[in-house]
């Protein structure tokens, strides 16, 4: 079944659970949203990412996976994860159901994308998300991700970041942590000592560190073994739209390949991505429509990408990923720049 939604069509969307995936999709939804502007766009998305959803334009409605006989009707249902129970919780949403083939679900869709081959092709994870949608719509081309935030959203973000920095300072975002594991997390000795040096080098700099609860005791070790007047911390204090909007007024951002990236992209901040066991052609962070957008940094390492989430080893991809080269980079993206 592959003809066009009708005009006016609902689609109701199965979200994703992870944030950096799902701040991907949005670049996909995006791109239907353009050529088919008449869709009613629902998401069903679980708690830790329905907060990315709803930042964007390209969706119109948010809420929790809808459960088995809801009773709600849709003309079609785009199922974004690979998981089994993504397309069967979808069953009796539509019955039109798109969706790629894995975990031996293919029975429960009405269009099936072909996984191994797009995996093959050894392509950024965001060709996946553009794959689903030109299923319904072949002009559908992804785009980079955008957020918007309300003025109310963003005005709290003001107030908290004048809580921290001063006019005309400058403040750079720091991600220490990465939901995923350990082994994509940069050493916090190298995030202490280039955050040493950054503020010597630069007098009028203030640091935020950013993180979910999970990773709160990275954040603190930090704070712990740098107490420093310019160091100030929200791990674990903010919802992740507040963190978006705190993130969109700072300056630059440094971080490890995670949600937290990719929210960087979205918000259009510049910023160095420090990768080691994954790879930056299949996650990396997408370049924004305009401007620097955060560049990537790693050593080369016979082990990656291992895609492992506790390094077996002595974690080489990361501890030799030395500070003076992020401290150099992240220095040029500060470079003139000031606060909003
Ligand atoms: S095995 Fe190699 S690539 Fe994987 S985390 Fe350890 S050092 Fe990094």
């Amino acid at each position: 079944m592959k003809e066009a939604l009708s005009k006016n069509g609902r689609l109701y969307v199965r979200g994703l659970n992870w944030i950096g995936d799902a701040v991907l999709s949005l670049g996909a939804l995006q791109g239907l949203k353009k050529v088919r502007p008449d869709l009613h766009v629902t998401v069903g998305a679980p708690p830790a990412t329905d907060g990315v959803y709803r930042l964007s334009a390209a969706v119109d409605a948010v809420g929790p996976p809808p459960r088995l006989r809801s009773g709600r009707r849709f003309d079609a249902a785009m199922i974004l994860p690979r998981s089994f129970r993504s397309a069967w919780e979808s069953v009796f949403l539509s019955d039109r159901r798109i969706g790629f083939a894995s975990e031996g679900r293919s029975l429960l869709l009405t269009q099936v994308l072909d996984y191994q081959g797009w995996k093959r092709t050894h392509r950024h994870q965001s060709t996946y998300y553009e794959t689903l949608v030109r299923a319904l719509d072949p002009g559908a081309a992804f785009e980079p991700p955008v957020f918007f935030f309300s003025e109310t959203a963003l005005s709290g973000a003001r107030l908290r970041l004048r809580s921290f920095v001063g006019e005309g300072e400058q403040a750079v975002a720091v991600n220490p942590g990465a939901f995923y594991g350990r082994a994509k997390t940069w050493p916090s000795h190298h995030f202490v000592r280039l955050l040493d040096d950054l503020f010597d080098a630069l007098p009028s700099l203030h640091a935020i560190l950013f993180s979910g609860e999970a990773d709160r005791p990275l954040a603190q070790e930090i704070e712990r073994r740098l107490p420093h007047p310019r160091l100030h911390s929200v791990a674990g204090e903010l919802s992740l739209p507040e963190s978006a909007a705190l993130l969109s007024l700072c300056d630059a951002l440094v971080t490890n390949d995670s949600g937290m990236m990719h929210l960087g992209s979205a918000t259009g901040r510049p910023g160095v991505a420090l990768f080691g066991p994954t790879d930056p052609v299949a996650t990396g962070p997408v370049p924004p429509v305009s401007g620097r957008g955060i560049s990537v940094l790693s050593v080369p390492t016979a082990c990656a990408p291992c895609l492992l989430r506790e390094c077996p080893i002595d974690h080489r991809c990361m501890e030799r990923l030395a500070p003076e080269r992020v401290l150099s980079e992240i220095l040029t993206v500060l470079k003139g720049d000031t606060l909003p």
